[in-house]
């Protein structure tokens, strides 16, 4: 049976030679990075990964246009849910292990040559992102090139130089991070399109995403537009995050406004997508 496959157009559906000749190539790696989470009673648990996914794709097939080949890494999705992890679906690790296995995923593919690789991550939960600042900073100390491509949704709310979801951890440099600036076209959209103020998780954006991209993974017999908005305020938000009481504030399990969601909103991934494909390309072009 053939249908959509998140290793479609990845390194999973390629061939060793194939790998072994982009990887001698020093082609650039796009990493996937999310999680299997819930998504409230609309949305997959996958979603994240989808979305990772479905952005390394656009990025790679805009990365063409500039003559730059790419290649997508499977996308890595046992990462940290703290904030959600007392709903069922949420597989969570420690952020350790998260630290363990995907540095040591990156680092094969850069023993076989892929020595540049951008993290594409679609997870705002904040022990996930000090992970990841972790593994750049341990692949960079094995002379690894790994940078964090922050950018789309995920850049509204992951704030890098915030000491408060970061601890102790140092940011990242210049080298280590790239901030994927929305272009005149993107901004436009977004105002264009955006109709809810507050949209962290399964809310008006990533129900966009999904009814956009992937319809045949929407609940079935759930009616999006009568779900409610939770909650009124970011602040109720981030106190019931730091405090464990996402389930109380959400018993649905969204952050946002899934009711305004719309297909066309989906468009947004588009062009971000374009924009982080302007951003990379220009990171490479300063490296060479
Ligand atoms: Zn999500």
């Amino acid at each position: 049976m053939k249908g959509y496959s998140i290793f479609a157009g990845t390194l999973a559906d390629m061939t060793w030679p194939q790998v072994e000749e982009a990887a001698e190539a020093n082609t650039p790696l796009l990493v996937p990075v999310a999680v299997i989470e819930q998504h409230g009673h609309h949305l997959p648990l996958a979603t994240d990964t989808y979305g990772a996914h479905l952005l390394c794709t656009l990025i790679k097939g805009e990365l063409a246009n500039f003559g730059i080949a790419s290649v997508v890494a499977p996308p890595y999705y046992f990462g940290v849910n703290a904030s959600t992890s007392m709903f069922p679906g949420s597989l969570t690790v420690r952020p350790e292990t998260m630290v363990t296995v995907l540095t040591e995923i990156l680092e094969n593919c850069a023993q076989w040559g892929f020595r540049r690789q951008f993290i594409v991550n679609h997870h705002g939960d904040p022990q996930h992102n000090r992970a990841l600042v972790q593994i750049i900073h341990s692949l960079r100390a094995r002379g690894v090139e790994a940078t964090y491509v922050l950018g789309g949704l995920i850049a509204g709310f992951v704030d890098l130089d915030d000491p408060a979801p970061f601890g102790e951890s140092a940011p990242l440099s210049d080298e280590e991070l790239i901030r994927v600036q929305d272009s005149e076209t993107t901004g436009a959209a977004r105002a264009r399109l955006t109709r809810s103020s507050l949209d962290v998780h399964a809310g008006e954006r990533e129900t966009s995403l999904i009814m956009r991209f992937f319809p045949e993974t929407l609940a079935q017999g759930v009616d999006v537009r009568s779900i409610e908005p939770v909650p009124d305020d970011m602040r109720a938000f981030l106190r019931a995050e730091t405090s464990g009481g996402w389930r109380e504030l959400s018993p649905q399990g969204h952050i946002g406004d899934p009711a305004r969601a719309a297909a066309e909103n989906g468009e947004l991934y588009q062009l971000e997508a374009v924009d982080m494909a302007a951003a990379i390309a220009e990171f490479l072009r300063r490296q060479s």
